[in-house]
């Protein structure tokens, strides 16, 4: 991206914009009525700069790199590093360079893995800052387009509609029912009323109404403004609050881990205190011999490769999350999609594919298909109802082809029109709307008033039941004659039965209104019924089996909609969902008590508000559920926010939907969902695998140097004990967070809330391979001593601790059912780490740095064999404890 420097303020006006009238601000900006061109914008981007609070922090590489440098182990080691050196100064002592080179060796080694992985983990988490872009549509040469929020200029007129964030300050020109939610800038939650009426020049921030202020949401209605102040020159840049930051508190799996870290850094601090204090007195050893074993050894053991390879874990998953369209907003939403044992999803758009076109209309007393052109009385008023009240227009994304934006319900209905060879653009021009009362899930309809042959007429459009009772009248052979029961009745069930064959149906109505204004509660009333249409949006191909796929991970799936229940039960049965179904109605009267156990076998709410879903995900929680609730509409973030994992759609979500959400479904699709649980669960699962294998490999090392130390044998001295760490620790932990899921993972019950990873199974195993572990390494030192000296049972614990370690990995992965070759990453590591063990044992300079002896073929004979019997016993042992104990 081009660096822009704002080198000139834009306009100052000597009154505050919302003092100065409409015409007089299109002046100060030099706006034509069209917009901005295309040319000028970037223009005026270039001068004044991008519409950005801050600058997003970037975490460089080398602030990663010092950041891991100066780790506290790190230090430590460099601490021993400078003691290893300054011994030399001491008279009558050498200096132990190599001691030296090889400390510097592992705090590289130990640096550059951590280094991968911190960047790694910082690059998931930039790509997630990337596709968050907030948009903006904007007027620019005389058309509505889509442009980054980022790339508005003063001087801009966007256009707001419901839901959305908006991108600038700005003096409002025009406006619909506007209401805005500025609870960020004044802590007011009630939204208030906003025109383009003259607001006196003493107004304080919440009093001026004519104003639309940046951070703010547009709660209802609709408007146009022209941009007064971008960037850091709005109200909100003023108090520097970017309120779409990615939150990064840690998780809880961080916080637990944390906690174990420090928990067995006591224990090994003071295991390390007994060594040293026992190989001092009882073993003669200097102290320099003690000070840098014990420093070695408190190195070696501690985990301290934990938080790094669980952040790590997370920050991947949220890229492969990413790579399949689900947009997490914090590492702690993995965690959380593994617990997800309900879902309750919006149906249109999520599970449909938001397609949606008229397949049967319904005037003048017959049906007919939507090419057929029939004649009627009411059909060219239902036709004109359908282009007028509706919020669908052709505009076009920056440097993009024309298109369709809009509602696809309305979209539908403009190509319905469009079969009927009507353009919706000259039939707007022709009758300018001049109010409107938008569309609300509440009230299930809008209304749009227009000027007809010099009169207002409002047209309505809505469910079936809403409109026909807002109607006293009906077309009939021409003519319009009030509506009596029985023409009611028959409406309504033919309506009833499209519905049942999976249709939309949508009502029309219109009515002269006496004058211009009047007050909104008493327009829709006493109005003229002119049809109503079917319309078809057929279920997404992959549902049925995503649907599947949920059912086998023990989660329910509800569906939620604003749909006829008929419409509804007939999608649900296109996509193998249950029958049993609700109605909003009901469920709100209910108390969350009795509503907790009301939803125990419903599959479907009809004729839902966001009011009932918030109802449901509180009534589930209460029942102990943990609830994925999606959404998209600006009454939706209040449901979305109470669940457990809240969801918001990609595409057709409103920006406070988005940001009210823990993830954003990019393709708006339920699969993706499901797709995503999955990866939590697999996730959790490696987190798992490599908090088992790392505390068990080092906690046994420990113990078995402390028993011997007690017999004045030191098995491990500390130059072992560092290297073995950097083979073990370092490399296959990092291997085992890339681990692919377990074929059966899907089949499991979701993850209790708050199950610790080092859960009893877990604990159990660790126990298990640890007391194990130091039982065969005291045989292999034993009978190393007795078949050689000191040295060649050094040599042999040495190499055995290395093949231990490997075995356990493969012994933890096959308690997954993960075979060896499933993880290039895994093999790679133990390849590497074999490889330099045999350089340790075979290359002479290096083996005699560490002070050993080189491994014979009797010696192999023997070792091999201890290690199979061990590694057998070891999937046996952790058989009988998963029998028991479920570890995962
Ligand atoms: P869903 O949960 O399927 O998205 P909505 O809340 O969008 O449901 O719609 C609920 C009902 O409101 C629909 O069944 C329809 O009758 C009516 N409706 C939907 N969209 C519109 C619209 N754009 N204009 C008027 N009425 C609509
Ligand atoms: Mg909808």
């Amino acid at each position: 991206m081009e660096t822009v420097v704002a080198d000139t303020t834009p306009p100052v006006p000597d009154r505050p914009w919302h003092s100065v009238r409409v015409t007089e601000i299109f002046s100060s900006f030099d706006t034509p009525p069209g917009g901005l061109s295309g040319t000028e914008a970037s223009e005026r981007l270039r001068r004044f700069g991008y519409n950005r609070i801050a600058e997003p922090e970037k975490m460089s590489p080398l602030k990663i790199l010092f950041n891991q440098l100066k780790g506290f182990f790190n230090i430590i080691l460099f601490i021993a590093a400078l003691i290893a050196l300054g011994v030399g100064y001491l008279p009558g002592r050498a200096a132990n360079l190599h001691e030296v080179i090889f400390i510097v060796v592992i705090i590289i080694l130990n640096t550059i893995i951590s280094f991968i992985e911190e960047y790694k983990a910082s690059q998931s988490i930039q790509s997630l800052h990337r596709v968050m872009k907030r948009m903006a549509r904007v007027m620019r040469d005389g058309q509505e387009i889509v442009t980054d929020a980022d790339e508005v200029v003063p001087g801009d007129m966007v256009i707001l509609s419901e839901g959305d964030r908006i991108p600038a300050d700005g003096r409002i020109i025009e406006s619909f029912g506007l209401m805005v939610d500025e609870s960020v800038l004044t802590g007011e939650s009630v939204s208030i009323d906003k025109d383009n009426l003259d607001v006196p020049e003493e107004a304080i921030l919440a009093e001026r109404t004519n104003m639309a202020y940046s951070g703010t949401y547009v709660t209802r209605g609709s408007s146009k403004v022209l941009i007064t102040g971008t960037g850091m020159a709005t109200e909100i840049g003023k108090i520097a609050a970017d309120l779409y930051d990615i939150r990064e508190r840690p998780t809880s799996f961080q916080i637990e881990i944390a906690r174990l870290g420090r928990q067995v850094t006591l224990a090994i601090a003071v295991i390390v205190a007994v060594i040293a204090i026992t190989s001092y007195i009882v073993e003669h050893l200097s102290f320099y011999d003690v000070l840098i074993n014990s420093i070695s050894l408190g190195v070696a053991a501690v985990p301290e490769s934990l938080p790094v390879v669980m952040t790590f874990a997370l920050a991947l998953g949220t890229r492969r999350m990413l790579g399949k369209k689900a947009l997490v907003k914090h590492l702690s939403v993995v965690e959380d999609l593994g617990s997800v044992d309900v879902i309750c999803t919006d149906k249109t758009g999520t599970l449909t594919e938001n397609r949606v076109s008229v397949e049967k209309v319904y005037a003048d007393g017959r049906i007919s298909l939507p090419e057929e052109d029939v004649a009627g009385a009411a059909m060219p008023h239902l036709l004109r109802a359908a282009i007028l009240c509706n919020e669908a227009r052709t505009g076009s994304v920056e440097g993009g082809d024309k298109a369709w934006i809009g509602d696809p319900t309305e979209i539908g209905l403009l190509m319905f029109a469009g079969k009927r060879m009507i353009d919706p653009e000259a039939e707007r021009s022709r009758y300018p709307r001049i109010g409107e009362i938008p569309f609300s899930s509440e009230t299930r309809k809008m209304t749009s008033i227009h000027t007809v042959d010099g009169r207002p007429v409002a047209y309505s459009k809505g469910a079936l039941r809403v409109i026909l009772n807002d109607c006293d009248r009906i077309f009939n052979n021409g003519d319009i004659v009030t509506m009596n029961q029985e023409a009611r009745d028959r409406i309504t069930t033919m309506g009833d039965s499209m519905a049942g064959e999976a249709l939309r149906v949508l009502a029309f109505a219109c009515r002269e209104l006496p004058s211009q204004e009047m007050p909104e509660g008493e327009i829709e009333k006493g109005m003229i019924f002119l049809g109503f249409v079917g319309m078809m949006d057929p279920p997404r191909k992959e549902i049925s089996g995503a649907i599947r796929i949920a059912r086998e991970a023990g989660i329910r799936v509800i569906m939620i909609t604003g749909d006829h229940k008929k419409t509804a039960q007939a999608i649900a049965g296109r996509i193998g969902l249950g029958n049993n179904a609700a109605e909003g109605k009901d469920v709100d009267r209910l108390p969350i008590g009795e509503l907790a156990g009301y939803m125990d076998g419903v599959d479907i709410v009809a004729r839902a508000t966001p009011r009932t879903k918030d109802n449901i995900t509180r009534a589930l929680q209460e029942r102990g559920h943990f609830v994925a609730m999606t959404g998209d509409g600006v009454n939706d973030a209040t449901a979305i926010k109470r669940s457990d994992v809240g969801v918001a759609m990609g595409v057709r979500g409103t920006d406070v939907a988005k940001e009210s959400a823990d993830m954003i479904l990019l393709d708006d699709n339920f699969a993706t969902l499901i797709d995503a649980v999955e990866e939590g669960r697999r996730i959790f699962d490696n987190i798992k695998k490599f908090v088992n294998y790392l505390l068990s490999a080092n906690l046994a090392e420990v113990f078995v140097i402390m028993i011997l130390s007690f017999f004045g044998f030191i098995p491990l001295t500390g130059t072992m004990v560092l290297w073995v760490n950097v083979i073990t620790d370092v490399l296959p932990a990092s291997a085992l967070a890339v681990d692919p899921a377990n074929p059966g993972i899907i089949r499991r019950p979701p993850r209790r809330v708050g199950d610790p990873v080092l859960n009893t199974g877990v604990k159990a195993l660790i126990a298990f391979s640890g007391i194990k572990k130091v039982i065969v390494l005291l045989i292999i030192f034993y009978i190393g001593f007795h078949m050689g000296e000191l040295k060649l049972a050094q040599t042999m614990v040495f190499t055995s601790v290395i093949l231990f370690s490997f075995v356990r990995i493969m012994i933890v992965r096959e308690m997954d059912r993960l075979t060896l070759w499933s993880n290039k990453w895994l093999l790679l590591a133990m390849a590497t780490g074999i490889c330099l063990q045999l350089m340790v044992l075979y290359i002479p300079p290096v083996r005699e740095f560490f002070d050993i002896v080189p491994l014979n073929l009797i010696h192999w004979v023997i070792l091999i064999p201890i290690v199979a019997v061990s590694a057998f016993l070891g999937i046996a042992g952790a058989r009988l404890i998963m029998k028991r104990l479920p570890a995962i």
